[in-house]
C-alpha cells in the first residue's frame, strides 16, 4: 500500500532538486545508501544539457513538464 505523500516531504524534495523533479526529461536514480538523483535524458544527446545537472535547477531550457499519472520521474 502507497502512503499518501507528506506534503512537507515533497516541498522539502522541490526545493532540493528544483524543475528536474516534474521534468519528463529527468529519470531518477537511487545509489545504494537510498539517496536519490537525477540524470537528464537531454544530457546524452546535446551538449547544453549534462547528464547529473547540479540541484537544485531553478530554470532550464528543456524542462517539459511531465504528466501527473506517469509516477516518478524516469518511471516511463
Ligand atoms: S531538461 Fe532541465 S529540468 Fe529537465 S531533467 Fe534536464 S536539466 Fe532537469
Amino acid at each position: 500500500m502507497m502512503r499518501p505523500l507528506d506534503p512537507d516531504a515533497l516541498s522539502s524534495e522541490e526545493a532540493r532538486v528544483g524543475l528536474c523533479l516534474h521534468c519528463h526529461e529527468a529519470r531518477q536514480l537511487v545509489n545504494p545508501r537510498g539517496n536519490a538523483f537525477y540524470q537528464c535524458r537531454r544530457g546524452q544527446n546535446d551538449p547544453r544539457f549534462r547528464d547529473y545537472p547540479g540541484l537544485p535547477v531553478r530554470e532550464c531550457s528543456g524542462f517539459v513538464r511531465r504528466e501527473p499519472t506517469s509516477g516518478r520521474p524516469g518511471a516511463n
